[in-house]
C-alpha cells in the first residue's frame, strides 16, 4: 500500500524542551523514506514512531547547525549496525563537507558502504529526476549556508471510463492507448489519450528550514500540496527573526499564501514559547493564509492532502 505522510520526530529549534525534541522528520513516500534534518535524539524518536533505519532511503540535511544534524552519527551507525542493504543518499551543503565528515565518522564503528554522498552547491541543484519523484534543492538565507528541498512527483493521467466506452476503447486497447498515446478502434477511428483522460498533477512537498524570506523559499514552495516550514518566532519577534535568519508564523503563512500551497505545516519553534503560546502561532498564520494549517507536535503523522482536497478532478 502506498503511504505518503510526514512523521514528525522532533520540532524544537536550537534547544530541545520537555515537549519537543530537536528537529527530525521522515517523509514516507510509497517505498521511499526521506529523513530531513536528523537532530539529536532522532534514532530514539524513530523507535517511538515505529520506524526503523531500513525505512530511510534519503537523508537531507539543510545546514550544519546542531539541531539539524547532531543525529547524523546515530543514524549513520544504526544504518550500518542494522545491515541496511539499499543505498541511502545523503544530501548536504557542500560548503559544510568538513562537518559532514566529522558527523559521519564521529566514533569508531563497523562502517557500511550504502551511504552515497550528494553534496549540494550553487543557487539550486537537482538531486533526482523522474520516478518516484524529482528532488531539488534551493539555497536559503541563514547565517550558515542552508538549502531547502522540494519533492515533485511527475504528472500522471486519470482515465475517464465513460469517454473510453463512448469512443469504443475497451479491453487491451485501453492499455495500448496508455502506452502509445493513441489507438485505432474496431471501427477504424483513431482515438488519442487526451480525448479519454485528464492530467493528474503529481503531488509536491517542500521542506524549508532555517531561513529569512528569500527567492529560494518561494521557488521551493510554489504550488506544493504540503509546505513544511519553520516558524521559529511569533510575529512580535520579527526583528529577532531577521537577525538570526529565521521566519515568523506570519511570514511562513505569507509564503503559503503567495505560493498557493495546499497545507501549511508549522514547526521548529523557539524554546522561549510554552505550549500555551501555540494557538498564537496558528492565529497569526491564519490571519494571512486561509488554507489548512497544522502546528506539529512530536510523533505526529501528517498525511499528504488527498488530490481531491486540492481540487483535482477525477483523481483519488
Ligand atoms: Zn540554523
Amino acid at each position: 500500500m502506498s503511504v505518503r505522510e510526514l512523521v514528525v520526530l522532533g520540532s524544537a529549534s536550537a534547544v530541545p524542551t520537555k515537549h519537543r525534541n530537536h528537529n527530525g522528520y521522515l517523509l514516507r513516500w510509497d517505498g521511499q523514506g526521506v529523513l530531513f534534518d536528523p537532530g539529536e535524539g532522532t534514532q530514539r524518536q524513530m523507535i517511538m514512531s515505529g520506524l526503523a533505519a531500513n525505512d530511510v532511503t534519503w537523508m537531507c540535511v539543510t545546514h550544519f547547525h546542531g539541531d539539524h544534524c547532531l543525529g547524523v552519527p546515530g543514524m549513520v551507525q544504526r544504518i550500518a549496525r542494522d545491515g541496511v542493504a539499499h543505498p541511502v543518499r545523503a544530501v548536504f551543503p557542500a560548503s559544510g563537507a568538513v562537518y559532514w565528515d566529522r558527523l559521519r565518522h564521529a566514533t569508531p564503528h563497523r562502517e557500511s558502504d550504502v551511504i552515497v554522498e550528494l553534496p549540494v552547491a550553487g543557487e539550486s541543484a537537482t538531486l533526482a529526476t523522474g520516478d518516484p519523484f524529482t528532488l531539488t534543492a534551493w539555497r536559503l538565507s541563514h547565517p550558515v549556508e542552508a538549502y531547502g528541498y522540494r519533492l515533485a512527483e511527475p504528472d500522471g493521467v486519470t482515465m475517464l471510463p465513460a469517454r473510453l466506452a463512448e469512443l469504443g476503447v475497451r479491453g487491451p486497447l485501453v492499455r495500448r492507448l496508455q502506452e502509445d498515446g493513441e489507438v485505432r478502434t474496431a471501427d477504424g477511428r483513431t482515438v488519442t489519450l487526451a480525448e479519454c483522460s485528464v492530467v493528474r498533477p503529481g503531488q509536491k512537498v517542500a521542506f524549508i528550514m532555517d531561513t529569512r524570506l528569500c527567492d529560494g523559499v518561494f521557488e521551493l514552495a510554489d504550488g506544493v500540496d504540503m509546505l513544511v516550514i519553520e516558524s521559529t518566532f511569533l510575529d512580535e519577534e520579527a526583528a529577532l527573526a531577521a537577525d538570526y535568519g529565521h521566519l515568523t508564523a506570519g511570514q511562513a503563512a505569507e509564503v503559503a499564501k503567495q505560493a498557493g500551497v495546499g497545507r501549511l505545516v508549522l514547526t521548529h519553534f523557539s524554546e522561549r514559547y510554552r505550549p500555551s503560546d501555540e494557538p498564537r502561532f496558528t492565529e497569526q498564520a491564519a490571519r494571512v493564509f486561509d488554507g489548512e494549517i497544522t502546528l506539529v507536535h512530536d510523533l505526529d503523522r501528517i498525511p499528504l492532502p488527498s488530490r481531491r482536497a486540492i481540487g483535482v478532478k477525477g483523481a483519488d
